[in-house]
């Protein structure tokens, strides 16, 4: 068996919900790539007895490596390293040059605040040079340090103690990483290739099935650890698997490529929201949305450099905010309803008017409750596509689900119409 690995994410705000958790995603994501098997996630509020739990836990599930997130700073409720300290069996004790560190970084984060008190904060600070015996020390990424340590009376696990704030948490891995101590507990992993495909349109039952006949014909199948989920409207397919499994797995794909034709449409990893992003390259998009509300403009914009290929949007709702910002006539939408093909067209014609755009998606529909009609029930979406001198793509769904499962599809739908469009 490989190297185990558990996360223990600390803070009663996460605990309870208040602060999503973007710790424990992240970190499973750096320890799947790097080949060591997730045991478990374990999460806790900021009681000392309930961290030293969770350590006495994992520790006894064999794992290697455990990973803490959170409970690091200077206040008394910050207890992560001395709980850490306590199950390692080792003392705390004043690492007078890291406390000469941290005061250099806190001289310069008080001349900005001059009413503050120096010594009174250096005081509250000198907690954090405090640290288990033996340690090693992870330099400050905001004021706070994190250690490595490992159990004086044990070989295992070793217990990389990290803050919580996710920016100072990632900035600070790669150091955990490169320590001796973190180095030898994860000396025996297995170096896993990890690639996913993605799908657009068929029903996870029918990928079931598809994985049911490739199991029964692709040699070597077993080695491959399969994970499939739907996702934003999507089939993701994500297989990890040993370098010596890589037949299997281009048989694999292959195989779903066949079957699924162009609903496969992407298997190097890129999702559609890279996919439109690249396909631009140096064109300008507008957005025209009404019942996904800016989702489809937040896709767009969800990277870095999206200024670049985002003209602008508009979200309209009221078919006054249509006809006075979009320029769609009060006629078509008294004719053919506000949620109408005729009506996609011409807001997304107004998107690429306004914005002086070279494509632009709309979409206009019944996300729910309460809007729908007989003929056009809840999940009636209409959709277009419209660029210049081109023929509007046209399209009109009907997605099942509540309010946010609408809203999302409709978003992935949008996307991927731009897509087709700009690849054709
Ligand atoms: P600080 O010095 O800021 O107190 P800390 O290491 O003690 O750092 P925490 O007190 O646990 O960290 O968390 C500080 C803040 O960081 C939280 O209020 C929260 O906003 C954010 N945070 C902590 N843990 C997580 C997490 N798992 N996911 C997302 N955000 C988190
Ligand atoms: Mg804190």
């Amino acid at each position: 068996m490989g190297i185990r690995a558990g996360i223990v994410v600390t803070g009663t705000e996460v605990l309870t919900g208040r602060v999503a958790d973007r710790n424990g995603p992240w970190l499973a994501d750096r320890l799947l790539e790097l080949g060591i098997e997730l045991a478990h996630i374990t999460i806790c509020g900021d009681r000392p007895a309930d961290i030293a739990a969770q350590l006495a836990f994992l520790a006894a599930q064999d794992v290697e490596l455990i990973v803490t997130s959170g409970g690091l700073g200077p206040t008394a409720d910050d207890l992560t390293v001395d709980t850490v300290a306590g199950f390692c069996g080792r003392k705390m004790v004043l690492d007078t040059a890291l406390e000469e560190r941290i005061t250099a970084i806190l001289r310069k984060l008080v001349t900005r605040m001059p009413d503050l008190d120096f010594d009174a904060v250096r005081a509250a600070n000198r907690k954090q040079a405090v640290v288990p015996e033996g340690a090693t020390v992870l330099e400050p990424v905001g004021t706070a340090p994190g250690v490595v340590v490992t159990p004086l009376a044990a070989p295992t696990p070793t217990i990389v103690v990290l803050p919580g704030p996710p920016r100072e948490l990632q900035a600070m891995w790669p150091a955990a990483l490169a320590t001796d101590a973190v180095q030898a507990a994860i000396a025996g992993r297995v170096h896993y290739r990890q690639d996913t495909i993605r799908m657009f349109g068929p029903a996870e039952s029918a990928l079931a099935e598809a994985l049911r006949l490739a199991e029964a014909e692709i040699p070597g199948f077993a080695e491959l650890e399969i994970t499939t989920c739907l996702r934003r409207a999507e089939l993701e397919i994500v297989t990890r698997y040993e370098p010596a499994a890589a037949d299997s797995y281009d048989r694999l794909r292959a195989a779903l490529c066949d079957r699924f034709g162009d609903a496969v449409y992407s298997t190097d990893g890129a999702t559609v929201d890279d996919q439109v992003a690249a396909l631009l390259a140096g064109r300008w998009a507008a957005t025209a949305e009404s019942c996904t509300g800016g989702l489809v403009a937040g896709r767009l914009t969800d990277r870095p450099g999206s200024s670049a290929y985002l003209a602008g949007g508009v979200v309209s709702y009221s078919n006054a905010a249509k006809s006075e910002l979009l320029g769609v006539d009060p006629e078509l939408i008294e004719t053919h309803g506000a949620v109408s093909e005729q009506v996609a067209e011409a807001m997304a014609v107004g998107a690429l008017r306004r914005f002086g755009a070279d494509i632009a998606v709309s979409t206009t529909g019944i996300a729910g409750p309460g809007g729908g009609s007989a003929e056009k029930p809840v999940g009636t979406v209409c959709f277009c596509v419209a660029a210049p001198d081109q023929p509007p793509v046209l399209r009109t769904v009907r997605l099942p689900g509540n309010r946010s499962d609408v809203r999302e599809r409709s978003t992935t739908i949008a996307m991927h119409l731009l897509r087709r469009a700009l690849a054709d």
